[in-house]
């Protein structure tokens, strides 16, 4: 197969690393790509969110598949590009990927399939805002409802801030809080048969112990030792059936990565978002445990096979990322910082950059890169993640300390 990858972030590198392995894969091609994914595959520098542009290279190199890793190609109607020169991609439609583009609608669909998500509002202006406040009481949970690359979310005690937020965002969804421990897991679907691949759990707050603002996610790991051992049974028939079920009576069947996001409440599953792609940093371990070939999978989601697709196969063990993002994240990132000690294996690039008057590694963005490992067990697998983003240097770089530990340690539990 010749392979055609969108994106250039951390995810997309753990996916040209998943895609390269696979011995379908005869040529790797990835839009714009990075420094770190240069290693795998052949870089060609294409606005990714151009539909023409990115449809007009698939059909230059005679792509056997495209596969999209970000959301804002998708939400721009990328696969429906490529699909309409009749070439095989993964990725869901513009219409489709509406489940991440607007929480508003994503309630709606929810709210259709009986899916089992926390009670909200959609509001305009201040007196919705603060009516939807009162009526959930704190910590107030108040959500953009546009795409804000998972950064559009406050939740906060302090009702000013949860207003000023709402305020600044114009079109938001309140919502009820969710207590319990999150689960992110990714379902493979193409449009109708669906396979679940390996739970993993994020961290989105940016400081030790859950401090600190929410960011694209500091790092993760898998599996879930802890989860309930029916989760996934469970998921894909109270969520990822009904849903997809929902989006093909619509006339919109939804066919790509479906990304639950969910939070295990004392009342069962909750579904905190959907997101129309993979996670980043799930992704990175989540594929990292993967033994099934990465490729013809995608290809079979792609193409409307899935069903006759073998069941998944998964390495022994445990694997964990580590973030290390750049001064200054997530606030204002500082790019342009030389880094060193960063081409060794498990090191996954997420914003990097060669500079342009010597070709020196800097960095390129707020999460800079980060180090994947797996190990016999999640504390060895921890071990290696920390040594690998522990042995790069980055001025003002910072990362947590606490990725996997309570995990580790036992201490992880269900309400
Ligand atoms: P989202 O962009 O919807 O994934 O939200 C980002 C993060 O905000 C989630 O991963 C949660 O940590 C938090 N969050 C969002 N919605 C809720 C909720 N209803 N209750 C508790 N935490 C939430």
């Amino acid at each position: 197969m010749r392979v055609l990858l969108i994106g250039g972030g951390g995810r997309e590198h753990a996916l040209a690393l998943g895609l390269v392995q696979d011995p379908a894969t005869e040529r790797l091609v990835a839009a714009p790509g990075n420094p770190g994914i240069a290693a795998v595959a052949e870089l060609r520098d294409v606005e990714a969110t151009s539909p023409e542009a990115v449809a007009a290279l698939a059909v230059e190199l005679a792509a056997d598949l495209v596969v999209v890793g970000p959301e804002a190609p998708l939400v721009a109607g990328v696969a429906d590009a490529v699909r309409a020169k009749g070439i095989a991609c993964f990725g869901p439609s513009g219409a489709a990927a509406r489940l991440e583009g607007s929480k508003a609608f994503a309630k709606d669909v929810m709210a259709a399939a009986s899916v089992p998500t926390a009670r909200a509002f959609s509001c305009t202006t201040r007196a919705e805002a603060e009516r939807a406040l009162d009526e959930f009481g704190t910590p107030y949970v108040v959500k953009n409802d546009g795409l804000a690359a998972g950064k559009g979310v406050v939740v906060t005690d302090d009702r000013d801030v949860a207003l000023a937020h709402a305020e600044a965002c114009g079109q938001v969804v309140i919502e009820e809080y969710l207590d319990g421990p999150e689960v992110s897991l990714f379902v493979v679907t193409d449009g109708e048969a669906a396979l679940p691949l390996m739970p993993a759990q994020d961290f989105k707050r940016v400081g030790d112990g859950d401090a600190g603002p929410n960011t694209g996610g500091m790092g993760a790991y898998a599996p879930l030792d802890w989860a309930p051992a029916d989760l996934v049974d469970e998921v894909m028939r109270d969520v990822a059936h009904p849903t997809l079920a929902e989006m093909r009576r619509r006339g919109t069947p939804f066919a790509g990565l479906l990304y639950i996001g969910l939070a295990l409440t004392k009342a069962g599953p909750r579904v905190i978002e959907f997101n129309a792609r993979f996670g980043d940093p799930e992704t990175q371990v989540v594929l990292a445990l993967l033994e099934t070939p990465l490729a013809g999978l995608l290809h079979a989601a792609a193409t409307g096979t899935l069903a006759d697709h073998p069941p998944l196969r998964w390495h022994p063990g445990a694997a964990v990322t580590v973030v290390l993002a750049s001064h200054g994240y997530p606030a204002s990132a500082r790019s342009g910082d030389v880094i060193t000690g960063a081409d060794g294996p498990g090191i996954i690039h997420a914003g990097t950059a060669r500079r342009a008057t010597d070709g020196a590694l800097v960095s390129a963005g707020g999460r800079v890169l980060c180090g994947t490992a797996i190990g016999p067990d999640l504390a060895s697998a921890r071990d290696a993640a920390y040594a690998l983003v522990d042995g790069v240097t980055l001025a003002g770089a910072h990362r947590r300390s606490d990725i996997a530990l309570a995990a580790v340690e036992g201490r992880v539990r269900l309400p």
